[in-house]
């Protein structure tokens, strides 16, 4: 057989009664709205399933007569039409942001008018597999959800041939990867162009006359634009044509020339597209995880180069309208380079010309002299950061503590927001439907579920698993084909699975730190689980291992082996190359969905959230969204073995709780039926989770958050530093370098106090004076503060309070200060006097790490 070394998809055009149709399939609203979906499937059900739900190749391959045929239908093209309506309609509405922002200008305060998302992925929908994990899902379900509200922004990330990898299992149950490529014309993007209609061409300087040159690619979300770098053409050497090969895959040095594409040529991107197609300007920046971290040396460089700003003033003027997210405390999730390396990729001044290499390399500095931190980058590049859960606030703090030395953990600038997940993408139509069947007139709501009566609810549920069980049953076929066996001997794969048995999902990557074979460690006790002659449960289990990770390709292995074996395979499947379409029929048909990772390693956690939405019970160790979340009637808390430091004994204690909590409440819940078959405890926690989970866990939610807390407050910070040829900016600059000069004199030199009551009762007050040298600063530069509160054995002080204290007198660089603060609580108190750099135009007095405490 010969094999084609390249594939590429002939568009066809469609007849002119049904043209409509294209612009329905270029805009992906349709991988969120069922109305489309459906209408796509009515061209050839058969054929769009085995399409992969891809429109593009549906048309490419539906044959013509059947298009012809279309094209006389009164009712099709009535469909067609009123889908292009709709999406018109959705398009021209100015959503949320556009009334929230009518409020803001009228208090002269207006919202961004346009916002940059870098990613490394995204996950929109299966047929842009562009994604391996839950960062992209959510960078997805960001997009698509600032659609649905209409917030301006532009995603920008790359386009991966081959995306991540194709999951298959080998007979013995190892993890098999593959990496077909991906044709870019077979999916719904269109290639950006230029006025004289040639492809916009991005390019980069690299050492040794090098160019590396990338096309765009636009994905249209909803009302946002995604633009794709892809490095796979013609203009650029073989080598380089490979640079967007593959999603997290090849060597460091890869690495470092992708994430300099994603950055460096992610802004040049957005220029290009901004003229091309007159959309203003980004006026806040976010990057979504330390891999985009280059775009804001990029921006430092149009500033220096196009604005004559020094590096120091182009940095603040970047800093200030920057947001950058991290997503992981996990030490191995930290991309990191050696030093060596990045000084190679930027040398002879070629990809940022201009931008000195000893500021680059300084601001990813970390604990090893040798390597370079993009996280540190990250928050050296952005006044404005935060975790994706409030645990992971809190971890955050902890873990990034040495960048603002001297700050208490809970001063360090970083803040949360909770990751949310877009409803239109995760909820099963069934729910919808149940929704606005229930809602009748009314808007849909969450607190509509009240109403609904137990019975409808149930057969909801009966109805979603019942739908998950075909799945697993085709997907386990052929699954067992690829890995060797014959269509005779699988006969025993149409009864995997049993409609009205209790089910349990499990997916996602399989870093060791989500321990996807915990509930493996004690075989016979999962067996008996499974078999239980009375309360039985059935689990399905999916995830990717990183092709480099030996160890969770073993995980995998260990779980797929427990799975063949025959008295137990109707009871638990793995089912391979885990992808949206798959996780969208588990999160829909999943009673219980389980997480037991080592907490407080899981950031946020995003599937549980989708599973919620769909009535699914979350069975989960108290770690991410779950930590703030469960309220003890809307799910299970695993409890942990926190403190235990033997690894060992830490999984068997919590692998015994998770046992524990199954046979001894979880199933004998979903058994207990009543005369009418309808287990009402069971139905109650899936009506209270709906409820009370539902608003929360919606990335419209989040969206807010992200408006509110942090892109509004960096957009007015952004336009502040660049008034005035960047005035602010400037000023700041000259004032941090001041500040950093004066601060190693700045010092409390003495403090003392007085009582109104000797005896220092409860509810006196203590005046605390302090005499400070600011080695010639002004008192209008700092912030001088009492921190005060209950000292521990060592006299530290665990949860300090901190009182203002206001200049008194001075004499040349002698400078008073004094407080009042009230003994407030009885026992032991202990204070200290400490001095804060301070500046209006800072987002934070923590923001420079400095801190001078007596
Ligand atoms: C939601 C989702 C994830 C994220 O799962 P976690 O719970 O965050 O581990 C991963 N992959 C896919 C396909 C998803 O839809």
């Amino acid at each position: 057989m010969v094999k084609a070394i390249r594939r590429l998809t002939v568009r066809i055009s469609l007849p002119p009664e049904i043209s409509a149709l294209n612009d329905v399939i270029m805009n992906l609203r349709w991988v969120w709205h069922e109305p489309a979906r459906a209408l796509f499937e009515s061209i050839d059900p058969q054929l769009w399933r085995a399409c992969g739900h891809n429109p593009i190749r549906l048309l490419g391959e539906v044959s013509a007569d059947r298009l012809t045929a279309l094209a006389a239908d009164e009712h099709f093209k009535r469909m067609v039409d009123g889908s292009a309506a709709d999406l018109r309609d959705y398009l021209d509405d100015r959503g949320w942001y556009g009334a929230a922002n009518d409020k803001a200008t009228d208090a002269g305060t207006p919202l961004p008018r346009q916002i940059a998302y870098f990613s490394p992925e995204f996950g929109i929908t299966e047929v842009l597999p562009q994604y391996s994990g839950g960062l992209g899902i959510l960078a997805g379900d960001h997009l698509k959800a600032a659609s649905d509200l209409g917030v301006p922004i532009i995603g920008v990330g790359l386009l991966y041939g081959a995306g991540y990898f194709a999951q298959s299992l080998s007979a013995d149950g190892g993890q098999r990867e593959t990496y077909p490529h991906h044709d870019p014309d077979g999916m719904p993007l269109t290639k950006m162009i230029d006025a004289a209609g040639d492809p916009v061409l991005i390019s980069i300087d690299l050492p040794e006359d090098q160019v590396l040159h990338a096309q765009v690619w636009r994905a249209q979300v909803g009302r946002v634009p995604l633009l794709l770098l892809d490095s796979d053409i013609e203009a650029n050497s073989a080598a380089l044509r490979t640079v967007t090969d593959r999603l997290y895959g090849g060597g460091k040095d890869h690495r470092i020339v992708q994430e300099l594409l994603l950055g460096v040529g992610g802004v040049r991107a957005i220029r290009a597209y901004c003229a091309v197609t007159g959309t203003a300007a980004p006026e806040v920046y976010h990057t979504n995880e330390g891999h985009a971290g280059f775009q804001g040396l990029e921006r430092i460089r149009e500033l220096m180069t196009g604005r004559g700003l020094r590096f120091d003033e182009a940095l603040q003027a970047v800093r200030t309208s920057t947001v950058f997210t991290t997503h992981t405390p996990v030490p191995a999730g930290i991309d990191r380079f050696e030093k060596s390396l990045l000084i190679d990729v930027l040398r002879d001044d070629r990809a940022l010309p201009g931008v000195p290499i000893d500021q680059i390399v300084a601001l990813g500095d970390e604990a090893d002299p040798a390597v370079f931190n993009m996280a540190h980058m990250g928050f050296g590049l952005a006044a404005r950061a935060n975790g994706v859960s409030q645990l992971h606030g809190d971890v955050s703090r902890d873990m990034f503590n040495s960048l603002w030395p001297g700050f208490d953990r809970g001063e360090v600038p970083i803040g949360s927001v909770t990751n949310g997940v877009h409803a239109a993408t995760w909820v099963a139509p069934q729910v919808f439907d149940l929704a606005r069947r229930t809602a009748g007139d009314r808007p849909v709501g969450f607190d509509l579920i009240e109403q609904v009566p137990a019975r409808e609810l149930w057969e909801l549920r009966n109805d979603l698993r019942d739908g998950l069980v075909s799945d697993v049953r085709r997907r386990v076929f052929a699954s067992s084909l690829q890995r060797g066996m014959t269509a005779a001997e699988l006969g025993w794969t149409s009864s995997v699975f049993d409609p009205n048995v209790l089910t349990i999902g499990f997916a996602r990557r399989v870093p060791s730190y989500k321990r996807l074979t915990l509930m493996l460690r004690d075989p016979e006790r999962l067996r008996a689980l499974l078999l239980h002659p009375d309360h039985p449960v059935q689990i399905v289990l999916a995830g990717k291992s990183h092709p480099d990770d030996g160890g969770g390709k073993e995980l995998i292995r260990q779980m797929v082996r427990f799975a063949d074996d025959p008295e137990i395979r109707h009871r638990i499947v793995f089912l391979p190359d885990y992808d949206i379409e798959m996780a969208r029929e588990l999160y829909a048909g999943c009673d219980v969905w389980l997480n037991n990772p080592l907490r407080p390693l899981e950031a946020c956690g995003t599937s549980g959230m989708k599973s919620a939405l769909n009535g699914g019970l979350n069975l989960s160790i108290r770690d991410g969204w779950w930590d703030e979340m469960y309220d003890g009637r809307n799910g299970w808390e695993i409890p942990t073995a926190d403190g235990v430091e033997d690894p060992d004994r830490r999984d068997d204690l919590e692998a015994t709780a998770l046992y524990d909590l199954l046979e001894r409440e979880v199933a004998p819940l979903f058994y207990a039926a009543g005369d009418d078959a309808v287990p009402t405890g069971w139905v109650d926690m899936v009506r209270h989770t709906i409820a009370s989970l539902g608003p929360k866990v919606i990335a419209t939610r989040m969206l807010n958050d992200y408006v509110r807390a942090l892109y509004a407050p960096s957009a007015l910070a952004a336009r502040a530093a660049e008034r005035d040829d960047f005035a602010q900016a400037k000023a700041l600059a000259a004032w941090c370098n001041k500040v950093r000069a004066a601060w190693p004199t700045v010092r409390v030199a003495f403090a003392e106090s007085s009582s109104d009551d000797a005896d220092h009762g409860l509810g006196s007050h203590l005046n605390v004076r302090a005499e400070v040298h600011l080695a010639g600063l002004s008192p209008d530069d700092v912030l001088v503060q009492v921190v005060y509160g209950k000292p521990d054995d060592d006299n530290e002080l665990r949860v300090p309070a901190y009182a203002q204290m206001q200049p008194v007198g001075g004499d040349g660089d002698d400078h008073w200060y004094a407080a009042d603060v009230v003994l407030d609580r009885q026992g032991a108190f202990g204070y200290t006097v400490r001095i804060l750099p301070q500046n209006a135009a800072l987002a934070s007095s923590a923001d420079l790490g400095l801190v001078s405490t007596a």
